[in-house]
């Protein structure tokens, strides 16, 4: 685990255990995960050409963007409007329990794969969070906990059981389940 990070991953352990997963990024949290692990194209999002595991040259060696409050002006509006909904924070520390690929370069392409699979389940729940703030009859209540029931681990996500989720049928279900809610979205006048 590198420095300045341990009051942050203590609070994120007891929410995970809490069953209270945080979906907002918490990029102190995090092995910069978002800076390595994928690749850029050079175009209005990205000013650079990156491979997937290659490190961002801005990124220092604390995993800070030395060019973080320049990013938009610099090309890299990309970064700003990317979300990974809390999950590089989870795959660092409940995934891989607080390594980085700092220590161990081969992980980079293992943590990417992580991350690949858990964002998705992450902007998931974030979707059925949102809906549950809507006002839902009783089936619809349950289908939802269902759903979340389904994207939550028994105890913690590990590698192997990334890999072997379902996401594509997952998100259909979320999906579905949500156009059937379209009845309590406001039209617009
Ligand atoms: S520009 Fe900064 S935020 Fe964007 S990938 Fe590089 S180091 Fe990360």
């Amino acid at each position: 685990m590198y420095d300045g990070q341990c009051k942050r991953v203590r609070l994120y352990r007891a929410m995970a255990k809490n069953n209270s997963i945080e979906l907002t990024p918490d990029c102190s949290a995090c092995a910069a995960l978002c800076c390595v692990v994928f690749a850029f194209d050079k175009s209005e999002s990205f000013a650079i050409d990156k491979a997937a595991g290659e490190v961002c040259p801005n990124l220092d060696d604390n995993m800070e963007c030395k060019v973080f409050q320049d990013r938009e002006e610099l090309g890299f509006k990309g970064c700003i409007t990317y979300n990974c909904h809390g999950a590089g924070q989870r795959v660092t520390q409940e995934v891989f329990k607080g390594m980085s690929w700092r220590q161990d370069p081969s992980l980079k392409h293992r943590m990417g794969e992580a991350l690949s699979v858990l964002r998705r389940i992450h902007e998931q729940l974030t979707l059925l969070s949102m809906a549950s703030r809507m006002n839902l009859d009783k089936g619809e209540r349950e289908t939802l906990e269902g759903l979340e029931k389904s994207l939550t681990p028994v105890s913690r996500w590990s590698e192997e059981e990334l890999s072997n989720y379902p996401i594509d049928r997952v998100t259909k279900n979320v999906s579905k389940f949500l156009l059937g809610l379209q009845r309590l979205v406001k039209k617009p006048n």
